[in-house]
C-alpha cells in the first residue's frame, strides 16, 4: 500500500499557540487504502496536527496537500467538501438531533452528493435499528463514537481523521470498529488515526508515526516501532 498514490501529503507544518509552538515541523504522507496512526503523549500535539489538516487551525508555516492540491488555506468547510472528513475526541454530535439526522449533516457537509451515503453508513456502523430514531442525547459513549464515525463517512471522504475513536468503547466495540476500519482502507479511504490504544495501533495500522513535543520522531511499520517505544 505504499505504493498507492498520496492522497495527504504534510510538508514542515509549525503551529503556535501564542509563543508556544505546538508543532514544529511535522510532516508525513497518507497514501490511498493506508491506515497511518500517530501515536504519543499527552501534549504532544496530535489534536493540534488534527486541527491543521482539517482547517480549523492556521498552522504557522508548513502545507497541507489533498491530492496534491494545496489545501493550507482553505476553511475548514471546504477541506470537507474536498474530501478531509474528521472526528473529534472530544465528541462533537449534535445532542438534540436523532442518530440518522446527525448522519445526513455529515453527507451534506461531504464531497459528494450521495443519497445513499447515509444509509451505507448507518448499516457499517449498526445504526440502522431502532437506534436510527433516537435522539443523540444520553446515547452510551460507544454509540456516540460510532455515530460520529458514521457522519464523517456519510460524505464519503478520501482521509478520514479518527482522533482516539477507541476512547470509551469497550474492547468488543474496539474490535467491531476495527473490523469496520479495516473494510473502509481496503476500500480505498485513507486513515489517519490519533490511538492510545497500542493493540489497536498494531492491529489497525500500516504505518506509526511517534510524536513528542510537536515532532515526528520516529515512522515505521507498527511491529518495529513499537517494539521500539515499548509497552
Ligand atoms: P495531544 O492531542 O497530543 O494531547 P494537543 O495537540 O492537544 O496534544 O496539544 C499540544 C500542546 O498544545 C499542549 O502543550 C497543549 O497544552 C497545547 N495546546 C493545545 N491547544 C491549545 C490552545 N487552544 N491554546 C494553548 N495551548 C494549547
Ligand atoms: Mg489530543
Amino acid at each position: 500500500r505504499r505504493s498507492a498514490p498520496v492522497v495527504l501529503a504534510v510538508r514542515g507544518l509549525q503551529a503556535r499557540y501564542g509563543g508556544f509552538t505546538a508543532l514544529d515541523g511535522v510532516g508525513l504522507d497518507v497514501h490511498r487504502g493506508q491506515v497511518a496512526a500517530v501515536i504519543g503523549p499527552n501534549g504532544a500535539g496530535k489534536s493540534t496536527l488534527f486541527d491543521c489538516l482539517a482547517g480549523t487551525l492556521r498552522p504557522a508555516r508548513g502545507q497541507v496537500l489533498l491530492a496534491d492540491r494545496d489545501i493550507t488555506r482553505l476553511p475548514a468547510h471546504t477541506r470537507t467538501r474536498l474530501g478531509i472528513a474528521r472526528t473529534f475526541q472530544q465528541l462533537a454530535v449534535f445532542p438534540s438531533l436523532t442518530v440518522a439526522e446527525n448522519v445526513r449533516v455529515g453527507a451534506e457537509q461531504g464531497r459528494v452528493a450521495d443519497p445513499g451515503a447515509v444509509d451505507r453508513a448507518l448499516r457499517l456502523f449498526g445504526l440502522d435499528g431502532p437506534l436510527r430514531t433516537l435522539p443523540a442525547a444520553g446515547l452510551p459513549t460507544g454509540t456516540l463514537r460510532r455515530v460520529e464515525l458514521a457522519r464523517a463517512l456519510a460524505g464519503s471522504p478520501r482521509v478520514l481523521l479518527l482522533d482516539e475513536p477507541a476512547a470509551g468503547l469497550d474492547s468488543a466495540e474496539v474490535a467491531a470498529m476495527a473490523r469496520v476500519l479495516k473494510a473502509l482502507a481496503a476500500d480505498g479511504t485513507a486513515l489517519l488515526v490519533v490511538e492510545h490504544d497500542l493493540d489497536l495501533v498494531a492491529d489497525l495500522a500500516d504505518v506509526v508515526h511517534v510524536m513528542t513535543a510537536g515532532r515526528i520522531v520516529a515512522s515505521g511499520p507498527p511491529d518495529r516501532v513499537l517494539d521500539e517505544v515499548g509497552p
